[in-house]
């Protein structure tokens, strides 16, 4: 007999047709917000109107999808974060690029976990994966994840170093003492140092080391450190390289890392979240040697080659420390030698996340479509726009430059030498904000050496050098506007 109450209501869409049209018309919007991009406003406040509708309830009936698209178009599209734009030099951040959302748009479509099994998802990020090796000259042996980005990539190789250096098990046992010490340079970034919090040292366990003047890490003064903390009984277990500080885009001396940690033992881990990458760079790729020395490197996927959030890597070149520090399989997580369940090395081995998605198919996607060494050349191409800027205030008296150009980061300031240390501050945020607030560009900003700096990190695939002779324009009226 049926059964007169069984429900199969489901989350299909009612009308196939329709929604497939109204996709088709969301496809044709998107390339086109995409490729006018530079018609609309980078950035520009949400009104109150506007915000109201990001309070109202749950929302707990239906509304047709075509009203939902409407309200995406009318308080979502036009308020952007502003990163796909080409003026966009805050932070450290990518464009983004088609290819990239046709496998984002596929990935949530196949909507695989990549926790583990035996399916073709698996495969592809087994070869992206492949593929960064390869990049970075680590061996095939060697073993790596995909993130979310580098934040859980530099968690995640500091996790496998204090496991391994540690000289116990620490994961059955639990800090012994709290004596452990990883080393970076003062311009080490912040996730690192969370990184270390969480694993249970303290922000102590992270020393920081001063710089050159260059502002990569200081060779001397970190041998001196690890000298005095084994003389007071510390535990130095590993040094943190970085290939492009967030900063000022420093490389520290990678090759002269790499001989102290195989002289003390330790495990050496670069954060190479925004450089490593351009090992893609015929240009940068010499700054880089040794890189491929490192125990571990962290990466990152949506900064330099552009994928759209998120998307980072980490890469260990000893798979079995790798995989002894993530492994842990219950019996609902048990093996098959036949079926989905089959197959080596399930990724939720390598890492904190069961369930992952499936980000390998956007790099997978864009590699093939446009050519690892087309990439190589944005990089390049982002270099010598640096440096193009770079010339630009250079040349101007009234403009300075505060560091020395690090890959794509530029920090300067407008200075025409009648002004204090606290009113060139005052006058250069006032410069950064009227420059954001009228939509000509969002450039970033720093403070190095108590000096406030606008800071342009130049890592767009979309912008011209005709974007920075404007940008120098219009802070040279700015400055002029409003100092002495
Ligand atoms: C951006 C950045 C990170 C953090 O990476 P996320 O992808 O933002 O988590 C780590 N290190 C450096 C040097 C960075 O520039």
């Amino acid at each position: 007999m049926k059964n007169l109450l069984e429900n199969n209501e489901n989350l299909d869409p009612e009308d196939w047709e329709a929604s497939k049209a109204l996709m088709h018309k969301m496809v044709d919007d998107a390339f086109d917000y995409v490729k006018n991009v530079r018609d609309r406003k980078i950035w520009q406040n949400m009104p109150n109107e506007v915000l109201e509708t990001f309070k109202t309830k749950l929302p707990k009936t239906p509304s047709s999808s075509a009203s939902v698209y409407q309200e995406l178009q009318d308080n979502v599209l036009p308020y952007p974060m502003g990163n796909i734009h080409p003026r966009f030099w805050a932070w450290y951040m990518g464009n983004g690029t088609i290819s990239g959302v046709m496998g984002d748009f596929w990935a949530s479509i196949l909507n695989p976990n990549l926790g583990g099994g035996n399916h073709a998802a698996h495969k592809v990020e087994e070869q992206v994966i492949n593929w960064i090796k390869e990049i970075i000259g680590f061996p095939e042996t060697a073993s790596g994840l995909l993130v979310s980005g580098g934040s859980m990539a530099n968690y995640s190789g500091l996790t496998v170093a204090r496991n391994v250096k540690a000289g116990y098990d620490i994961r059955a046992e639990g800090l012994k003492e709290n004596n452990l010490v990883f080393y970076g340079s003062t311009e080490v970034h912040s996730c690192n140092t969370k990184a270390v919090e969480l694993l249970g040292l303290g922000t102590k366990g992270l020393k920081k080391i001063k710089v050159n003047n260059d502002y990569t890490i200081n060779i001397n003064a970190l041998k001196q450190q690890i000298a005095l903390d084994k003389a007071n009984g510390l535990q130095p277990i590993c040094v943190i390289g970085t290939s492009g500080t967030v900063n000022t885009g420093a490389i520290d001396n990678l090759n002269a890392i790499a001989d102290i940690c195989e002289k003390e033992n330790l495990w050496f881990h670069v954060d190479g979240a925004i450089g490593a990458i351009a090992m893609l760079s015929n240009k940068v790729k010499p700054q880089l040697n040794g890189i491929q020395r490192a125990n571990s490197v962290a990466l990152d996927l949506h900064k330099w080659l552009h994928m759209p959030f998120e998307a980072g890597c980490v890469l260990i070149k000893d798979s079995y420390e790798h995989k002894n520090t993530f492994s842990l399989i219950p019996e609902y997580l048990e093996k098959n030698t036949r079926g989905l369940a089959s197959g080596d090395n399930w990724f939720s081995e390598y890492g904190l996340q069961l369930s992952r998605r499936f980000r390998a198919l956007k790099v997978w996607m864009s590699l093939k479509e446009h050519g690892s060494e087309k990439f190589g050349r944005m990089i390049t191409k982002n270099v010598d726009q640096a440096y193009y800027l770079a010339n630009l205030i250079e040349i101007h008296p009234d403009l300075e430059l505060l560091a020395p150009v690090g890959m794509d980061i530029v920090c300067f300031r407008y200075n025409n030498g009648n002004n204090t240390l606290n009113e060139l501050n005052a006058i250069n945020k006032e410069i950064k904000l009227q420059i954001e607030e009228r939509a000509i560009a969002l450039p970033g900003y720093t403070t190095l050496n108590n000096i406030y700096c606008i800071r342009c990190a130049i890592s767009s695939h979309r912008v011209t050098n005709a974007d920075f002779d404007d940008l120098i324009t219009h802070i040279l009226s700015i400055g002029k506007a409003i100092s002495k």
